[in-house]
């Protein structure tokens, strides 16, 4: 079966380019490299360079190489950028996913699996978050996740086209095989921030905010290795191509970490005892994200068995310690 990866040269996307050949499909990533990696595709993965805005392009691959479905990642994703440039988001995220969408309906592709957010929900009002929970979005880049579930709904209803959308949690992580990691420019996830700090390429990691409802007054968050979220792809896409409807899933490790707990773990993992400086809050975090994942095990018999925080931790160690410089080094 072959798998149009958008987005298949970014972080998660890479993760579940590998998975997918695993599972013995053919993933065919499709990628404008605005901040995709080319070395993040194995060299025996067909690589296209294209924007999912260009629907006649996407079309034309979608036939030339005889897409079953397709899988979508290619957005936007930075909170803080959301915020300050809102057009870029409904543009690259929004717009660009309605083109992808006519692309595939030009060409007779019917199955697609999102990459949604858990940023969907907003501040939550009850936890663990279940699906069903209120979504109110507190950020751009949230709200344009959710408008795209919206319009995926809408497609179903109105053209058959079958989706299910992944809400993540916090990815973190990197391939067991040391091959490809996280890469951000500019970088703002914790955990990559705090391994810079440990190998000296970062002077201090920041706490945001002391002064939370929490146990230690830190923020609590559902870390999920990426390699766990790679399997919950390919299940979602079996799902899919078995003739499965439509569905919802949040994937976290039903497990929060305190960004102190995250800390050290981090020193114990690298057994360097890195500057930690405490700052304010950084606006709009919510205190505590823990996902239920209930649904999505039920459902499709997903456990993520990668997500302990210390494998976390020691897989993206590996990975920033043989990049130091990302894919760069
Ligand atoms: N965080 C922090 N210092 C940093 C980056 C993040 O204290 O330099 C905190 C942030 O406030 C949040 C948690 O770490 O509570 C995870 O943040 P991240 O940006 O990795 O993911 P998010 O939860 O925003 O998706």
């Amino acid at each position: 079966m072959n798998i149009l990866v958008t987005g298949g040269a970014g972080y998660i996307g890479s993760h579940v380019v590998e998975e997918l050949q695993k599972s013995g499909f053919i993933p065919i990533v499709y990628d404008n490299f605005s901040t995709g990696h080319a070395a993040a595709v194995s060299e025996d993965v067909q690589l296209v360079e294209g924007d999912i805005h260009d629907t006649v392009f996407a079309k034309h691959i979608m036939e030339q190489f005889e897409i079953d479905a397709v899988i979508h990642f290619a957005a936007s994703s930075l909170v803080g950028e959301s915020m300050e440039n809102p057009a870029k988001y409904y543009f690259n995220n929004v717009e660009g996913s309605l083109h992808l969408f006519e692309a595939m309906r030009g060409a007779g592709v019917d199955k697609i699996v999102f990459s949604s957010t858990a940023a969907v929900y907003g501040e939550p009002e009850n936890i663990p978050i279940t699906e069903d929970s209120k979504l109110q979005p507190t950020n751009v880049y949230g709200r344009s996740k959710l408008v795209i579930e919206g319009m995926l709904a809408d497609y179903d209803m109105a053209y058959d086209m079958h989706y299910v959308a992944l809400r993540y949690f916090n990815a973190a992580g990197a391939s067991f095989n040391r091959n490809i990691g996280e890469d951000h420019s500019p970088e703002t996830h914790l955990i990559p921030l705090i391994l810079k700090t440990a190998q000296g390429v970062r002077k201090h990691v920041s706490i945001f905010g002391t002064d939370y409802p929490t146990n230690d007054g830190t923020c609590v968050r559902d870390y999920i290795h990426v390699c766990d979220l790679a399997v919950a792809h390919v299940l979602a896409l079996e799902h899919l191509l078995k003739g499965g409807t439509s569905r919802v899933y949040n994937l976290g490790s039903e497990n929060g970490f305190s960004v102190r707990e995250i800390i050290k773990s981090a020193k114990k993992v690298t057994t360097i005892d890195f500057p930690v400086v405490e700052e304010q809050r950084r606006p709009g975090d919510p205190a505590v994200l823990i996902a239920s994942s209930n649904k999505i095990r039920q459902e499709l018999g997903w456990t993520p068995v990668h997500s302990s925080v210390d494998t976390i931790i020691g897989t993206a160690w590996k990975w920033h310690k043989d990049h130091p410089q990302g894919y760069e080094s």
